[in-house]
């Protein structure tokens, strides 16, 4: 049974129909692993229905300084499509030529944050092409969501996280995957006191058990975490089932589920409320 209680997914990718077969077949062969699910808005309206999901952060990576624009019109489109059950993050590149200008137009377009994938879109965290695109969220007062954490390579690793956390106290950053995929225990001993960094618990729980992913939970802390599905990895309704087997207490869930990422995102609580059946 899902509780009735807002469920906020703060981490799905979407793609327009005509390239999410070939994007999600792209992710699936970067992570080899089998994807459940086709990446189209449709399906995943479809899913998050059947999961109690009420709303969804979505957005899409530019892998090219010249996807920017169009991944940030397009994403605001399908916001505006939703029915006020989605709300958008912006793509930014750190070889863009003009990040400022980006920065206005996915702020103009009603975008809430960014979302940047350093090993997917080639750059290390800390990378000084990037210190740009923190400085703008920070300014704008907009988190800047990231992937983090691949034991493969050595880009978004807790260790380049870190340094830049600090750099930028008044930036909120939140680290996918509780902060640090494949790399939890790295994330754990060097990832700690960081008042401004929060963690997604979005593609980690299927990779541990429930009494490591608690631990972990409560090492971050109930108000420093958010729930997400990381769509079209996985099925939606599994991860909320998922999540809702650890046996957190009600006040945990309330805040990893909505709270946390309804004052993170500036999304209305009444909104969210209203969108529970
Ligand atoms: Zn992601």
């Amino acid at each position: 049974m899902t509780p009735r209680i807002p469920i906020v997914d703060c981490h799905c990718h979407i793609y327009p129909e005509k390239v999410a077969a070939r994007a999600v077949a792209g992710i699936g062969a970067f992570y080899d692993t089998p994807m459940c699910m086709d990446g189209t808005k449709a399906t995943l309206q479809r899913e998050a229905a059947a999961a109690g999901i009420t709303h969804s952060m979505i957005f899409s990576v530019a892998t090219k300084p010249a996807q920017v624009r169009s991944i940030n019109d397009f994403i605001a489109s399908e916001v505006q499509m939703s029915g006020g059950t989605m709300t958008g993050l912006g793509a930014m590149h750190p070889d863009a030529d003009d990040p400022a200008a980006d920065m206005a137009h996915l702020l103009s377009l009603g975008l809430r944050g960014v979302k940047l994938h350093p090993d997917v879109q080639g750059f290390c965290i800390d990378d000084p092409r990037c210190m740009k695109i923190y400085a703008l969220c920070e300014e704008n007062g907009i988190p800047v969501l990231l992937h983090t954490g691949d034991a493969r390579y050595d880009m978004s690793n807790p260790n380049r996280l870190r340094p830049m956390v600090e750099h930028f106290p008044a930036l909120t950053v939140i680290a996918a995957h509780l902060g640090g995929y494949s790399v939890w225990d790295d994330a754990q001993a060097e990832l700690c006191g960081l008042p401004n960094l929060y963690v997604d618990c979005s593609s980690s729980l299927p990779f541990m058990t429930d009494a490591r992913a608690v631990e972990l939970i409560r090492h971050w802390g109930a108000d420093h975490v958010i729930f997400g599905t990381d769509y079209p990895m996985w099925v939606p309704k599994s991860e909320v089932d998922r999540f809702l087997s650890l046996g957190l207490t009600q006040e945990e869930n309330e805040a990893i589920l909505w709270r946390n990422a309804a004052r993170l995102f500036r999304l209305d609580a009444d909104m969210l409320r209203s969108a529970v059946r």
